[in-house]
């Protein structure tokens, strides 16, 4: 079962203009054949039709806790997007019947506007919906292992080439950070096939091949030792440190295991907007609305 807490993986700054053009480009990590949606459902079907869980106990634990992860990283998605959305308002008075929404007719996913009240939607930057047949789960561990290194790697690419597409620097902090869980995650798959069969996997790593510290947003995410961390998502999956161990390749220190999840950003809170219904109340009536609900509850 899950537990829920009400913070981002790490602090999103909201842009200070919109950006609708990253949003959408951002899409393609979100919902996209290698979007964070693909890692989590992959991982966690994965890890629900495990067999031989005690037995194989590390690598379910492995699979289980980067899976967990995943799910901050589409929240974190999420955030980016409705940042970049954000400031995006229709303008205008929509009692008088004018098309106050018309300044978005250009936008270039309209459903951001139409159905998801300027928000992230869980599609690629088709707009396409999010596709279950995108999860591999063959039951042969070394297989779905080397799909996930795969998979990881996929991702890394999309990443880069939404990097290379906007300068936006909320997009680009988000993928700061993605880049160092990201390398975490493929480092992970291949010592755990590297264990299991005694291919180097890891010689293959970057792919592509571009070291995260090239990019000026991973760095500081990098110096403080994020590319060497396995946070704890759950006290049961302790059993990953028989994977997870020894020292980062790139000389920075060892690698290491984190009790509990990282410390986290704070939850952004954007304002309504009227003009598009959302919420349907104006803010004052909302607001009022509350207050009484509050007064209610104090009896
Ligand atoms: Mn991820
Ligand atoms: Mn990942």
């Amino acid at each position: 079962m899950f537990m829920r807490i009400d913070k981002l993986q790490v602090d999103m700054p909201i842009p200070k203009d919109p950006d609708p053009q990253a949003a959408a480009a951002v899409q393609e990590l979100m919902g996209g054949r290698f979007g964070e949606m693909s890692t989590l459902m992959n991982y966690m079907f994965q890890s629900y039709n495990f067999r031989n869980k005690e037995k194989l106990r590390p690598y379910y634990a492995l699979i289980a806790n980067i899976g967990t992860e995943e799910l901050g990283h589409v929240e974190l998605i999420a955030a980016a997007v409705n940042g970049c959305l954000n400031g995006q308002e229709p303008k205008g008075d929509m009692t008088k019947g004018d098309a106050s929404m018309e300044s978005l007719l250009d936008m270039p996913l309209l459903q951001h506007h139409i159905m998801y009240g300027q928000g992230a939607m869980p599609t690629d930057s088709r707009g396409e919906g999010w596709n279950g047949s995108y999860v591999f789960n063959s039951g042969n561990l070394v297989l779905d292992l080397l799909h996930n290194f795969f998979l990881e790697n996929g991702a890394r690419t999309a990443k880069l080439r939404v990097y290379q597409m906007t300068d936006n620097p909320a997009a680009r902090q988000m993928l700061g950070y993605l880049f160092t869980r990201g390398g975490v995650h493929a480092r992970a798959y291949a010592m755990a096939l590297e264990e299991l069969t005694g291919v180097e996997m890891h010689k293959m790593l970057p792919i592509p091949k571009i070291e995260d510290i090239q990019l000026p947003e991973a760095k500081p995410f990098m110096d403080d030792g994020y590319h060497r961390k396995i946070y704890h998502f759950s006290q049961h999956y302790e059993d990953l440190k028989y994977i997870w161990k020894g020292d980062h390749p790139d000389g920075s220190g060892p690698l290491e295991i984190i009790e509990g999840p990282p410390d986290g950003g704070r939850m952004n809170d954007l304002e309504g907007i009227s003009e598009a219904f959302t919420p349907e109340y104006t803010k004052e009536e909302i607001f009022e609305m509350a207050q009484k609900l509050y007064q209610k509850a104090k009896g």
